[in-house]
């Protein structure tokens, strides 16, 4: 008979499989308990891009602290993963987003991460099939991508091998107090629980705000060598602060098979996981007119898929603000593939009483929340 869970995990996503490989690690029994089967929430539907951002001081520090473990990781990962360090081009269409490429570059310099200003000539020269002329962009080169279901079954797997377990195809119906029930009625115990459960974390943990903002992208058949970085426009940055308009903005992303993921747009309110032609239409158009050649590949699949927002754009890690003995590990929006390793070392650090290697206040449940409100 197995023994008794130290942990109990909700959620087979990144961050959930994430938080398993971090606590087995650790030498605690962890089960993982998922609804449906691994990935099948943000994470199956996600781009895979490991970026660091700096939409503030916060946003920064788990980017970057994320994309560092990632590194440490790459050796490891197995082909499958598809770990390119293929860096990000953010490309700049006018004198107003080159302004903000300047201040990006000397965010990025003073807190040590390389970054480099290219003029209309080498963005040409670095990815000859944007439009020209474009006025010029920050190549970011230790930015990487990799592809999220694997990843995600890779981490789940480095857990198994430390004892972890894990089942699926059982919902959770309730979890507090130290206890976690199934909806079939079983109740588990156990020291600790994280609600790992995405966008459906407030359905198991009250008091907490997630909201689902739906996205599309579209993957093309295999054009090697067609693109060589995640290039994305920056209007993209106005694209994601937006909290009420539907948007949408030039991201595309080179696959190791060759593929091309075009992306991306961000809808609020779009509760259903259709297609959205018009949507999908002007995300098409966007990518067409940075780069036209597109327009000429064979497109084999389209998809959505909904990020975990929280109102102030940052993850809740960390007790929830109801029932202390639940620790939250939801909300990452749209850079949940990039923060997952960061999220599992705060969770872990809070479980053993451990310093951290970030602060872990930003991200705490119970913090105050600028009232950006949800639409
Ligand atoms: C279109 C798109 C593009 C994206 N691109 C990127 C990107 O390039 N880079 C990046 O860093 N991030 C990206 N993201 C964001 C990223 O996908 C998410 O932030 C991340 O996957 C969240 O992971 P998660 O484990 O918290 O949630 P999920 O992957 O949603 O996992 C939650 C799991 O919990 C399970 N669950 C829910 N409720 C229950 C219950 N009651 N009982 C049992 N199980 C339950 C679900 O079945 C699911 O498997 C993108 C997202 C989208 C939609």
């Amino acid at each position: 008979m197995n023994k008794p869970s130290e942990v109990v995990i909700v959620g087979a996503g990144i961050v959930g499989a994430a938080c398993a490989f971090e606590l087995a690690a650790e030498g605690l029994r962890v089960l993982v308990i998922d609804e449906g089967f691994p990935s099948t929430g943000a994470t199956g539907a996600a781009m895979g891009h490991i970026v660091v951002m700096d939409d503030s001081e916060a946003q920064f520090a788990i980017t970057r602290y994320s994309q560092i473990l990632w590194d440490d990781l790459c050796d490891q990962l197995p082909a499958a993963v598809e770990f390119d360090p293929c860096g990000t081009l953010w490309v700049a269409a006018d004198e107003e987003e080159m302004a903000e490429v300047r201040r990006k570059f000397d965010y990025y310099r003073e807190r040590g991460v390389n970054a480099e200003i290219l003029d209309s000539q080498q963005v040409r020269d670095a990815e000859p099939r944007l439009r020209a002329p474009l006025t010029g962009a920050l190549r970011v080169p230790g930015d990487s991508v990799v592809y999220p279901p694997c990843a995600t079954g890779f981490l789940l797997q480095k857990a198994r091998e430390l004892g972890a377990r894990i089942i699926h195809g059982r919902p959770v119906a309730a979890i507090g107090a130290g206890t976690v029930r199934l909806a079939d009625g079983t109740v588990l115990a156990a020291a600790f629980i994280i609600n790992a459960a995405g966008q459906s974390a407030p359905q198991l943990s009250r008091g907490i705000s997630i909201k689902p903002r739906k996205g599309h992208l579209v993957i093309t058949d295999r054009y090697p060598n067609f693109l060589r970085h995640q290039v994305v426009e920056l209007g993209y940055l106005k694209s994601a602060h937006s909290l009420t308009a539907d948007s949408v903005a030039f991201n595309v992303q080179p696959r190791k098979t060759g593929q091309i993921l075009i992306g991306s747009s961000r809808q609020y309110g779009a509760q259903n996981s259709t297609v959205d032609e018009s949507i999908l239409a002007r995300m098409l158009q966007r990518a067409f007119e940075y780069m036209p050649d597109l327009n000429s590949l064979s497109a084999i699949r389209v998809w959505t898929g909904f990020r975990p927002a929280t109102p102030d754009k940052l993850p809740l890690i960390g007790p929830s603000p109801e029932d202390p003995s639940v620790l939250v590990a939801a909300g990452h929006e749209g850079l949940g593939i990039t923060t997952s390793l960061a999220t599992a070392k705060l969770i872990c650090a809070q479980i053993l009483g451990q310093r951290p290697a970030i602060p872990v206040q930003p991200y705490l449940p119970s913090r105050q929340m600028t009232a950006e409100a949800h639409v």
